[in-house]
């Protein structure tokens, strides 16, 4: 994983996420300054060791650090996301998202992109580049959030949320494509708190993104954490990189779905839901 840069083995805010997908939201992480803290924060961070289960680091460099914290907490687990003593980064010149020249950097970048276009000293563009980058780092990280379970006392009917609205980037124009998820459920056992479907929806929109990939994404991981007997998630979705520009079609919505289970399955189920969103 990470991409190689003149050298330099780039590990994205995406890379992170991935490694971390798997990790257990219901234990506590205290995070080692500083890199640590960056991925315990996407975690379930507390603020001192002595709170924490998991003692957490971003990288592994010669093992001195995890053999002093090791030692300092021998019945706490001790996590990184990149281990520089493993073959795939041995070696490597590895830069992690936060370790970045900064953010004047690349505002610098951002306005030489607005000079491209038009006059970045004129009064209403003059803090334009600040603005964008702040923007866009606050889109673009939706924290990881605790999804929480409960049990469902034997309800087996559909839960399902409509219309919720979401907004994301489309990946090829960096865009902005928007709409409504339509998220559906048929409980195993577990069900999860309404919000979090929301939540969930808005975890994989606030990327870069395609709509079919987020369709997927929101089925796969409600999937996962619920282990339901099935889900449906539909997207429908203007993308102003279509509206805009190119073929101009104003008023198009495009559609994408995901099916998992009962709900690829058995077609009353998928008719089922699929009658209920029109509504
Ligand atoms: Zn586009």
């Amino acid at each position: 994983m990470g991409q190689e840069n003149g050298g330099v083995t780039l590990i994205t805010w995406q890379d992170i996420k991935k490694k971390i997908m798997g990790w257990n939201r219901n234990l506590k992480y205290y995070g080692i300054p500083r890199g640590g803290q960056y991925i315990a924060a996407l975690l379930n961070p507390v603020d001192t060791p002595e709170e924490a289960d998991v003692i957490v680091d971003d990288l592994i460099d010669s093992g001195a650090t995890k053999k002093r914290w090791t030692e300092l907490y021998p019945d706490k687990p001790f996590m990184a996301v990149i281990d520089k003593t493993t073959p795939e980064y041995s070696g490597k010149w590895i830069q992690l998202p936060w370790e970045e020249k900064g953010e004047i950097d690349v505002e610098e970048h951002m306005l030489r992109v607005l000079q491209y276009f038009d006059d970045p000293n004129r009064e209403g563009l003059r803090d334009t580049p600040k603005r964008y980058i702040k923007f866009m780092k606050e889109f673009l990280t939706t924290p990881e959030f605790n999804f929480t379970v409960f049990d469902s006392e034997g309800m087996d009917e559909m839960v399902l949320q409509t219309n919720i609205p979401f907004y994301s980037l489309c990946e090829h124009h960096i865009a902005p494509f928007f709409g409504y998820a339509h998220v559906a459920y048929i409980p195993n056992g577990k069900i999860v708190g309404i919000s979090k479907l929301a939540r969930t929806v808005d975890l994989y929109a606030h990327n870069l993104q395609n709509q079919e990939r987020i369709t997927q994404q929101v089925a796969e991981r409600l999937q996962t954490e619920l282990n339901a007997l099935g889900v449906a998630v539909v997207l429908t979705a203007q993308h102003t990189c279509m509206s805009m520009r190119g073929v101009k079609k104003h008023d198009t919505w495009t559609t994408t779905s995901k099916m998992l289970g009962v709900f690829k399955d058995d077609l009353n189920a998928r008719n089922e839901f699929l009658s209920l969103i029109k509504q």
